[in-house]
């Protein structure tokens, strides 16, 4: 592989012959209250830091998932495009720099295969495009297939009164069937190690991706586990299309992913990268083992 040797300063974890990198897809603040959902905030904001605003922080922390036959981006962050209007509304902290992030790799978004957004909401799938010298949005990874599944693409394309707020045409302007898109339906195995599923509950076409190598597992859960502090299944999202199923994926997912001792992979924790699943004492619940820390 024709890399400089990782940053080690740049969070990583390894799942038996394939590797996994953070890189920074922005930071914004956001109402805590919807963050968790039906939870009174007498709960959670033990958990976590709350503003005089309200609101908490929000990272989006896109992944590199490098397996012997392909580089592969999990979910893009907020991107580089919003208006200063977007960015104050969203209290963007910390800007995009997804390709900063790649450099530091010794890779540029040329070198990326495959594109999995677990959805199309724009704090996921933001970075997926970018504004060329014209200011037209294009294509962020000219060479990779974008994966997306049959259901979530039917509402990009046809974006009903509530996703319309969140699916922003820009963000897959350039992303055609024929050309660059690569549409699946459910389950699919799209490398030896990469399994892709889909989970609903988030949003109808809300997929999740399960990296199996050498005995070692890890899994991302997208949105339906944001951050350590959703663990148990009630913690949901109000901004959960379908909550019922959110509750029942995590329900019938989490006992299993405890008993492998699976790495659980976070898209929006302030505090960690990824966890380790595990049994709490009551054999019921699932805490976390071991962390991978984010950069400080
Ligand atoms: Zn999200």
């Amino acid at each position: 592989m024709s890399r400089k040797q990782p940053d080690h300063n740049l969070p990583h974890l390894r799942i038996g012959d394939s590797e996994i990198f953070w890189l920074d897809g922005g930071r914004i603040r956001l109402d805590g209250g919807p963050m968790f959902g039906p939870v009174p905030k007498v709960l959670w904001e033990k958990k976590v830091e709350v503003g005089d605003d309200n609101c908490i922080a929000i990272d989006n922390s896109a992944m590199l998932l490098i397996t012997p036959s392909a580089k592969i981006v999990i979910d893009s962050g907020i991107g580089d495009k919003m208006t200063a209007k977007q960015q104050e509304h969203f209290r963007v902290q910390q800007p995009w720099r997804l390709p900063e992030g790649l450099n530091r790799i010794g890779l540029s978004p040329d070198d990326i295969d495959l594109v999995i957004p677990t959805h199309a909401d724009f704090d996921h799938a933001g970075g997926l495009t970018r504004h060329d010298h014209t200011g037209r949005p294009v294509p962020t990874f000219p060479r990779a297939q974008y994966v997306f599944q049959k259901k979530e693409w039917a509402v990009v394309k046809n974006p009903d009164r509530r996703s319309a707020s969140s699916y922003w045409p820009e963000n897959f302007a350039g992303i055609k069937e024929g050309l660059n898109l690569k549409i699946i339906d459910g389950d699919f195995q799209i490398t030896p190690e990469v399994n892709i599923f889909l989970t609903g509950g988030h949003t109808i076409g809300h997929q999740g991706i399960e990296i199996n190598s050498q005995g070692e597992s890890a899994v991302h859960l997208g949105d339906l586990l944001p951050s350590q502090n959703h663990l148990h299944p009630l913690w949901v999202i109000a901004y959960d299309d379908y909550p019922m199923e959110v509750i029942a994926v995590k329900e019938q997912r989490l006992p299993d992913y405890a008993r492998k001792q699976s790495w659980l992979l976070f898209y929006h924790d302030t505090e960690i990268c990824a966890g380790r699943a595990q049994t709490a004492r009551d054999g019921r619940n699932i805490t976390l083992g071991a962390t991978i820390k984010k950069e400080s």
